[in-house]
């Protein structure tokens, strides 16, 4: 049985399972995710944590937000590819980075969030909504 979702960190040791649709789709440009990725942004899907099947163990690593919200990502403790998240505001969530995925496709985002602190190298979809600050608020 294919999945619908599936994934996995650079070197294989950590992959995943999803078969439901996402609770949220979107492209975090936070000055947190551009360091922690390297990059311009973090493509970002939200799941309950019940319905993503994983193998193999994330490292975990907690920084807290300006307004005190505690973020953990999860990581490949081999390779180092960034994989997950967790919230404290969204218990039972699990964040699934769309970099990730075995067909990148699957992605589909449905906004740009904290697009105030967006790169200037940073070109969004002028398609999609953007919020400037948090995707929930
Ligand atoms: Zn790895
Ligand atoms: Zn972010």
């Amino acid at each position: 049985m294919v999945s619908k979702y599936s994934g996995r960190c650079l070197c294989g040791e950590i992959s995943y399972s999803i078969d439901v649709e996402p609770l949220f789709t979107g492209n975090c440009h936070c000055k947190d995710c551009q360091r922690s990725s390297g990059s311009a942004f973090i493509p970002a899907m939200l799941f309950s944590e019940e319905s993503v099947s994983v193998r193999g163990e994330a490292k975990y690593f907690e920084s807290s937000a300006d307004n005190g919200n505690i973020h953990r990502r999860g990581f490949c403790p081999n390779c180092g590819s960034q994989l997950f998240a967790k919230f404290n505001t969204m218990p039972g969530v699990l964040g699934v980075k769309a970099g990730t995925l075995d067909n990148p496709s699957g992605y589909v985002p449905k906004l740009d969030f904290y697009v105030a602190s967006a790169a200037p190298w940073d070109h969004m979809s002028p398609q999609l909504p953007k919020k400037i600050g948090a995707a929930q608020s």
